[in-house]
């Protein structure tokens, strides 16, 4: 399974497109996109000087990057919503461990222009379709909704509160940012500040019955297409910009970094970083996690022929003939390395190759692997024929 090509056809079919965006960009963008008092921005980010004297970051996360593309290209004049997906690499200075790197791969789809529940639940279920077929083992879907940005806004007063009347039972991290962003205390290990929030009051419990309304909107699609989700009020994210739905999906097979992907609403990011108000709905997953989280194995590639070249004389005329056998659609590979002749057939053999193609200097011959039996070829087109035939025998790379 190639992960790439996947997400591609998956994302392709649901109307999808490509976009790149820089690996690098104006550091400001992460701050006001991401957030100042998130971990990523607070102390995960690659900033430096350029040559210039302006300070760029290395990009930790995707959204940013896109709503600024979205503004900066005038995609709000296209039909909406405006849906866009990307791949790449991502860079945060995070103590590395199993499943977490400073540099690593992350798919990312994106939908701008619009607020449909139907968009939510179509983003949640492509990313759920691509860990199925990617063959990621032991995936929990959670979700939650964090209301719009006034109802957050009068929650973190309420929870704020409720932290400063606990503060004694608190980790000092959560301590310290009781006032930029309590909700952060939801993801703490903290034994203390654990107990505390399981009684800590409920965002999900104040929720504007229109946003209670959007979630079970989003809910009820994916319960339609049989997709098992839990509902989870402790589901916060690590990043500012989240409205209404959150969601993340995890895999029991993996460590503490046991996070796949994950996304959600961020209805007021694009009007944020200057753009006309424009909800969106998107998602990131981690490329190296759901490749630790399946069983998949990197595909066989058997070549179909492999060229060997008896003598330093004939590579000529075997670079030829292997360029003709490629033409034809025959996966092959030719002597690179000065192998004596029977280590070219040793090499043959360990690749798996189906025939090998001996180029002397007038003659052709082919070797088929599995019966042993060599025969000699009038021309390249009868090395092609006979190619072909040993390789579709072999249930090989055919043309
Ligand atoms: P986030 O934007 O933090 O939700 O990240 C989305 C996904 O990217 C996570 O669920 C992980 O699969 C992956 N990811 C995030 N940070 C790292 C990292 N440092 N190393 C490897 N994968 C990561």
């Amino acid at each position: 399974m190639e992960l790439l090509g996947t997400s591609a056809e998956l994302l392709g079919a649901a109307g999808y497109e490509p976009i790149e965006t820089p690996v690098f960009e104006d550091t400001e963008l992460f701050a006001r996109g991401v957030g100042e008092t998130t971990d990523i921005v607070e102390k995960e980010m690659f900033t430096f000087e350029d040559l210039g004297g302006r300070s760029v970051t290395l990009r930790p996360e995707a959204t940013a990057a896109v709503c600024r593309a979205y503004v900066e290209h005038g995609m709000h004049k296209l039909p909406q919503p405006v849906k866009l997906w990307s791949s790449g690499p991502f860079f945060r200075y995070e103590a590395p461990q199993a499943g977490r790197f400073r540099q690593f791969a992350q798919i990312d789809a994106e939908a701008l222009g619009s607020d449909d529940p139907s968009l939510d639940a179509e983003m949640i279920l492509l990313l759920a379709e691509l860990l199925e077929r990617a063959g990621a083992r032991d995936v929990r879907l959670r979700i939650s909704s964090l209301g719009t940005a006034a109802t957050r806004r009068d929650y973190s007063q309420e929870l704020g509160a409720y932290l400063r009347d606990h503060e004694g039972e608190l980790s000092e991290t959560v301590t310290a940012r009781i006032d930029r962003n309590p909700l952060r205390a939801f993801d703490s290990d903290h034994p203390g500040t654990r107990r505390v929030m399981e009684r800590a009051p409920r965002l999900l419990e104040r929720l504007a019955p229109e946003d209670a309304e959007h979630l079970d909107a989003v809910r009820h699609m994916l319960d339609d297409a049989g997709q098992e989700h839990e509902l989870d009020a402790g589901l916060v994210r690590g990043l500012d910009y989240y409205t209404r739905t959150v969601f993340e999906f995890t895999s029991d097979a993996l460590g503490a970094q046991s996070g796949l992907g994950g996304g959600g609403r961020y209805d007021a990011l694009v009007e944020q970083l200057g753009g006309p108000p424009t909800p969106a709905v998107g998602w990131a997953a981690g490329v190296e996690r759901i490749l630790l989280a399946s069983d998949a194995d990197v595909p066989e590639r058997r070549p179909a022929a492999f060229v060997a070249v008896p003598k330093a004389e004939g590579a000529r005329r075997a670079f030829g003939v292997a360029r003709e056998l490629r033409a034809a659609g025959l996966a092959t590979q030719m002597e690179q390395a000065g192998r004596s002749v029977k280590g070219q057939l040793r090499h043959a053999d360990r690749l798996g190759a189906c025939v090998v193609v001996i180029v002397g200097e007038d003659e052709l011959e082919v070797k088929d692997m599995r019966s042993g039996e060599q025969r000699p070829a009038a021309d390249v087109a009868e090395v092609v024929r006979l190619a072909s035939e040993a390789s579709r025998a072999t249930g090989g790379p055919a043309p």
